[in-house]
């Protein structure tokens, strides 16, 4: 992978990149129209990373399904599919992580503390292997796309970190990986965070600034989960994820939930702008 990323970089071709964990949806396939739209050859690796993983978490039934996911990727007309090993990313010896500062101890971090660090250390890893000029996130994942851009700024990765919308179900639901593991009843309740991002939304329309009220009148929504256990609902700075108390004009926020619905654990956000 390493020597054709190099061989495509002589040849002036600009390299996209989208890592995944595989288990493909429509969410991920939006990242890759959006490299193909920007780049001449588009990389999409699959790698369940086990370092962002804590031991009591979900890596040994997280969802895999490649073949499903190849025919996903040839369809869509991606060019390289990078699936590593384990054992060659992370040989006997490794030793050696990016460790992200403040932005990976709150809200994600709190919750799952060596998380950022596994992110952060793979990407960078990714990177170096496959030197793409373009990297695509989903805003899905708000907090990871801050600190992966904040790793590209401080220690000068040479690309452009681009962020993609969320992708959402026909009732609202952001697509993940993770929503095979819903029961039925619960994939039904599970709409219910979307469904408190779009009251707050309704809310600040309205004019309420007050960030308390609003998270509030969400958990009063969650509370209609049957089995759910709020991690956080947050309204916080879209730049450096911080808390505020009154919503402002001319600063962009990101209203964060986290819950579990049964044993799953759901995240979903709602970027506002003034
Ligand atoms: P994952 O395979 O869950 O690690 O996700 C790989 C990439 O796809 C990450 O950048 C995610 O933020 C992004 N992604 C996951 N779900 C969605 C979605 N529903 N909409 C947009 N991007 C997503």
């Amino acid at each position: 992978m390493q020597e054709f990323a190099g061989e495509l970089r002589l040849s002036k071709k600009t390299i996209g990149f989208v890592p995944t964990m595989g288990y493909l949806h429509q969410g991920h396939m939006s990242l890759v129209q959006e490299s193909k739209a920007r780049s001449s050859c588009t990389v999409v690796s699959i790698f369940v990373n086990p370092t962002q993983f804590a031991p009591n978490e979900d890596l040994a039934k997280y969802p895999r399904d490649l073949k499903k996911d190849c025919l996903l990727l040839e369809n869509a007309g991606v060019d390289v599919l990078f699936f590593p090993d384990a054992q060659e990313i992370y040989p006997e010896g490794f030793d050696t992580y990016i460790y992200p500062d403040s932005l990976s101890r709150i809200h994600e971090g709190e919750f799952r503390p060596i998380h950022f660090r596994g992110v952060c250390t793979i990407v960078g890893m990714l990177f170096n292997i496959v030197k793409p000029h373009f990297a695509f996130f989903g805003q899905k994942d708000a907090q990871q796309a801050a600190v992966i851009k904040r790793m590209c700024t401080d220690l000068k990765f040479d690309l452009e970190v681009v962020v993609c919308p969320i992708i959402r179900e026909n009732d609202g639901l952001a697509m993940s990986s993770r929503n095979v593991y819903l029961a039925p009843k619960e994939r039904q309740q599970a709409v219910k965070l979307y469904e408190s991002l779009l009251h707050a939304q309704k809310l600040i329309s309205e004019g309420v600034r007050n960030t308390n009220r609003i998270v509030e009148e969400m958990i009063q929504i969650i509370k209609g989960i049957e089995n759910h256990k709020l991690d956080y609902i947050r309204i916080v700075n879209a730049v450096n994820f911080s808390e505020v108390e009154m919503l402002k004009t001319g600063a962009d926020y990101y209203i964060l939930i986290a819950c579990r619905v049964g044993v799953t654990r759901l995240i979903d956000n709602e970027l506002i702008r003034f």
